[in-house]
């Protein structure tokens, strides 16, 4: 072995859904939109001139900023952009979590939070589930270094209510508290509402799900200004030209878009309800879900087989091998007629 091998960064990385070549393929496996971007993003991205890729884009993000804190009725300054929320979850985590205490979040739960925390060497301590899969908030009134859990969570599409969230905020007032609302769209609450009122809550959202956008890669962060500044810092520190000039212009366009993006996300719902009443009516168990996925489970086939099965099939789902949910599948909401294909 060589000397410097001891000095390499060891990580497990985390693992992405798969995504095959085939276009035949039925993909419900990455949580993506099955309708394509706003109207706008088409015309945004024609009208775009190629010319000015010479040039670096706009490292303060102003334009997108600007359009997602007006539709949020924020100040731009409140609004930090990424490349999708997972670059601003890193930089969340490389910002706000330097505590010698542990960082908490659920062990059933978006699984690159450990992969962050391991990376940047940070203590972490996953609180497990309830029995029936749910967050449990007085797990998270001990002390730490700081909290983060998506709502709804996933794998399992379970939503906290608001009142829940501020609890949770109240019983943390001396760490920071980061709510990734990846899929808040289909049918939760946001907690954008208490950004003002909670000077350590941080939300999250993004442009992959509800808004169609997950090959541009867009996400956000919401807070307070002095927190969304201690995020540019970091920024600044570490690539100042993050978001570049393509995905900003069509990401503004698709904030832009209000009408479409409620039809769309409504669609997603009620297709959802479909698909689980469709899905209970064949024996299948399905966790409460308010996300674009549903997390399910039944007793006449295995997790694993049934995954296989549906791949076999032409449909790809999501099937994590984690012991607690391995007899689960996370099955994407796609439009009517693939749910239709994959009920059968
Ligand atoms: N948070 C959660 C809970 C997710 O499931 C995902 C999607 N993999 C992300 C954040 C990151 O999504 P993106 O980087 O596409 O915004």
């Amino acid at each position: 072995m060589k000397a410097w091998e001891n000095n390499i960064r060891k990580v497990v990385p985390y693992v992405p859904g798969e995504q095959p070549k085939l276009d035949k393929m039925i993909k419900l496996n990455t949580n993506e939109n099955p309708y394509p971007p706003a109207p706008g993003v088409f015309d945004a991205l024609k009208g775009f001139d190629a010319d000015r890729l010479r040039l670096y884009p706009d490292p303060v993000v102003d334009k997108l900023n600007t359009a997602i804190a007006q539709y949020y009725g924020v100040g731009a300054d409140q609004v930090f952009s990424g490349v999708g929320s997972d670059d601003v979850i890193a930089m969340i985590f490389m910002t706000f979590f330097n505590s010698d205490k542990p960082i908490l979040f659920p062990d059933i739960t978006y699984s690159f939070y450990d992969v962050w925390a391991d990376m940047l060497k940070i203590p972490y301590e996953q609180n497990p589930l309830d029995d029936e899969f749910k967050l449990v908030k007085a797990d998270y009134y001990k002390a730490n270094g700081g909290v983060i859990f998506p709502n709804p969570n996933a794998p399992t599409g379970e939503l906290l209510e608001l009142s829940e969230i501020r609890d949770i905020i109240e019983h943390n007032q001396d760490v920071i508290v980061v709510i990734d609302e990846a899929y808040i769209d289909f049918g939760g609450v946001s907690a954008l509402s208490l950004i003002n009122e909670y000077d350590n809550l941080i939300v999250t959202q993004t442009f992959s799900k509800s808004r169609s956008l997950a090959g541009s890669r867009v996400g956000f962060a919401l807070g307070n200004r002095e927190l969304i500044a201690d995020l540019n810092r970091i920024k600044f520190s570490f690539n100042p030209y993050n978001l570049d000039r393509l995905a900003i212009r069509a990401a503004a366009a698709a904030m832009r878009d209000d009408a479409y993006f409620q039809k769309t996300r409504q669609q997603i719902i009620e297709t959802r309800e479909f698909a689980v009443a469709e899905m209970e009516k064949m024996g299948f168990e399905i966790l409460p879900s308010k996300a674009n996925f549903v997390f399910a489970r039944s007793e006449k086939i295995g997790g694993e087989e049934l995954y296989l099965e549906l791949k076999r099939r032409g449909i790809l789902v999501r099937h994590f091998s984690q012991k607690a949910i391995c007899e689960f599948n996370r099955i994407t909401i796609g439009t009517l007629s693939e749910m239709q294909t994959l009920i059968g």
